[in-house]
């Protein structure tokens, strides 16, 4: 009888314990999860001067992840809109540089992922702006994120809201090769797909003083992650986008190398190197640059599918 007892209060004193480790669990989650909700919104990035590349084209973005505004008499372009929590840094810099939020008519975008497509619904609201994506981009940005594509974790991710976007509003799709126009402002848009199905990189020429430099985009030349946790291969479909993709970047005759990302561009030495340059655009005229780092992306991706074999 004794040993009952004994056995019962044993069973009840693990029950407070394992009660206890819960409610401290829960209670850390709500404390830890809508921090690292702030963390994973703005993706650690910092504020960055913005200033002008050439002719109409300025740099409105953040540290690493990019945003482009190009300038024209009948509204403006806005190229990308960051993560959710950097759209009020993007539209700062719009200000600090003298231009009207509401003036901006397009907004355009590298790719569906978090910390390019995140900010877009903020700036269309802002803006009033039209949207323009890939077609093939269109079912992942009009979900905040969500992709057949996308491994398996990282919907789980975007399902639990941790990283998932506000949805904009899809105004225009496009296929490869579209034009747009908005005045003076023309930009092709190049479907330079895997990185997503729809990676865009957008060529587009720049007006400064006398001389017209065609300035290049690039979408996205980091390799995108296998979609199965247990198949680590590209299909077929994921191998031909790529091949085709280098083909068609290495075929754009880029003066000025710009990307999705500020750092494959060195756009902090270029920056620097431009406020001792005598003509500050020299330093953005990098076709060396560009073709140097297509050719390392395709070194890489001939050696991950060697890899796979
Ligand atoms: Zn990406």
């Amino acid at each position: 009888m004794i040993s009952t007892v004994r056995t019962k209060s044993g069973k009840n004193r693990k029950r407070r314990i394992l009660a206890g480790i819960a409610v401290l669990l829960v209670v850390a989650a709500l404390l830890v999860v809508p921090k690292w909700k702030v963390a994973i919104n703005n993706g650690g990035q910092l504020p960055r001067q913005p200033f002008r590349i050439a002719g109409n084209l300025y740099y409105v973005g953040s540290r690493d992840v990019t945003c482009f505004l190009l300038t024209g008499p009948e509204g403006h372009v806005l190229i990308d809109g960051g993560y959710p929590g950097t759209a009020p840094m993007i539209l700062k810099n719009i200000a600090t540089l003298g231009f009207r939020i509401t003036d901006v008519k397009i907004l355009l975008n590298s790719h569906a992922h978090f910390d390019h497509a995140g900010g877009l619904a903020a700036l269309q609201q802002a803006s009033g702006a039209q949207l323009w994506v890939s077609e093939a981009d269109a079912a992942m940005i009009s979900s905040g994120g969500i992709s057949y594509r996308n491994m398996a974790p990282v919907n789980w991710l975007i399902y639990s809201g941790l990283m998932r976007y506000p949805a904009p509003q899809i105004d225009h799709q496009f296929k490869d090769g579209a034009q747009i126009s908005l005045g003076p402002i023309r930009l092709t848009a190049h479907v330079t797909a895997g990185h997503t199905p729809g990676c865009t990189t957008w060529a587009f020429p720049v007006q400064d003083g006398k001389r017209e430099l065609l300035a290049v985009s690039i979408g996205s030349l980091s390799l995108p992650m296998p979609t199965s946790l247990f198949n680590w291969k590209y299909d077929a479909t994921l191998r031909h986008e790529l091949e085709r993709s280098f083909v068609t970047l290495r075929s754009l005759p880029a003066d000025i190398y710009l990307s999705s990302h500020a750092r494959p561009f060195s756009l902090k030495r270029k920056f620097e190197e431009r406020t001792a340059a005598k003509d500050p655009v020299t330093p953005f005229i990098d076709r060396k640059g560009y073709l140097e780092d297509i050719k390392k992306a395709e070194a890489q991706f001939c050696k991950t599918l060697e890899e796979q074999q």
